[in-house]
């Protein structure tokens, strides 16, 4: 196999370019999919608290043979968890739900603009767990130019990481710039098209899209391998979800080929500004707002 690009952040602390990500995968589910991923050479699994199967990513990393050490275990604090104590808590439900002392990097899943002093404490939790040793990195997930600056007006700790909806249809450029110009790693979710999202909205799916299919075709790779290599070209971490062994091996097999700089600004210019996802100034505790259960 080809050796696996890795990814450092501003701590030093390193990630390989391409992980896991178990959003939307049902608890009972979880653990053949983290399984196959292992096995598949993933070393970096992305869940959340909000997603409801840290506990099965837990027991299926655990079970693998793979050292602890040897995989990156990312989770992320929901937004009915911020506050100081409350966020240090949330650590303790996730770390015992996933059967660790220590995660690897823990991120805030989503800015809460009308409440951003619950944020910011959340954050200063985040600060005080890395300082405590027990998180190896922290950052944040959908936060925007205007959320990341007051952000940095307050943390003594840059995050190193922000996980925000990234793929050929849509780029969030500004974003990603802000984040190269403050040493904040650009996550990649939805990194192949965030398909379920387009599907609903009526939007064509970027694995159908003619320009990456003359590309897949070009150099005898699917689509979704196609967008992976361009995320990897490019210099972000993505974290394609799959719950199928055969996908996810596809999704992992993307180090054996490059995209040509005409290629990559091919995919560039299919940025449609539309995003899938929910838009990030509009989460607020009443609508999106859910109890976590204790470990
Ligand atoms: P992805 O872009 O990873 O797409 C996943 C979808 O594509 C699933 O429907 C999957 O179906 C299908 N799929 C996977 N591989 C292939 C393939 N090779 N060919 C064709 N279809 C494929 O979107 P996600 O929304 O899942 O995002 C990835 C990860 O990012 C999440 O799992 C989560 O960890 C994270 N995320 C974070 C968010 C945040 O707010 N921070 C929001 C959303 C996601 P199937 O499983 O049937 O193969």
């Amino acid at each position: 196999m080809p050796a696996i690009p890795h990814l450092t952040l501003n701590n030093g602390v390193e990630l390989s370019a391409i992980g896991f990500g178990v959003f939307q995968t049902p608890p009972d589910e979880t653990r053949s999919a983290v399984d196959a991923a292992l096995k598949a050479g993933y070393r970096h699994i992305d869940t959340a608290a909000a997603y409801g199967n840290e506990r099965e990513v837990g027991e299926a990393i655990a079970r693998s043979g793979v050292d602890r050490s040897a995989v990156f275990i990312e989770t992320k604090i929901w937004i009915s968890d911020y506050g100081y104590a409350e966020t240090l808590h949330g650590f303790e439900k996730s770390a015992k739900k996933l059967g660790v002392d220590q995660i690897d990097l823990l991120i805030l899943h989503q800015a809460l603009p009308s409440e951003f002093g619950r944020t910011l404490a959340a954050y200063r939790a985040l600060e005080t767990l890395l300082a405590d040793g027990k998180v190896r990195a922290i950052g944040v997930s959908n936060f925007m130019v205007e959320h990341l600056t007051a952000l940095l007006e307050k943390a003594t700790v840059v995050p190193a990481v922000n996980q925000i909806e990234v793929h050929p249809y849509f780029a969030q450029r500004d974003v990603q710039a802000f984040g190269v110009r403050h040493g904040i790693l650009a996550q990649a979710w939805a990194p192949i098209g965030g398909i379920t999202f387009y599907r609903d909205s009526g939007h064509r799916s970027t694995l159908e899209d003619p320009v990456i299919g003359e590309i897949a075709t070009a150099h005898g790779k699917s689509p979704a391998q196609v967008m992976l290599r361009w995320h990897v070209q490019q210099g972000r971490s993505a974290i394609p979800k799959s719950t199928k062994p055969a996908r996810i091996a596809e999704n992992f097999d993307v180090f054996d080929f490059e995209l040509t700089a005409e290629q990559l600004a091919a995919i560039d210019a299919l940025d449609t500004g539309k995003r899938g996802g929910p838009e990030p100034e509009a989460i607020a505790l009443e609508t999106f707002g859910r109890p976590i259960p204790e470990a």
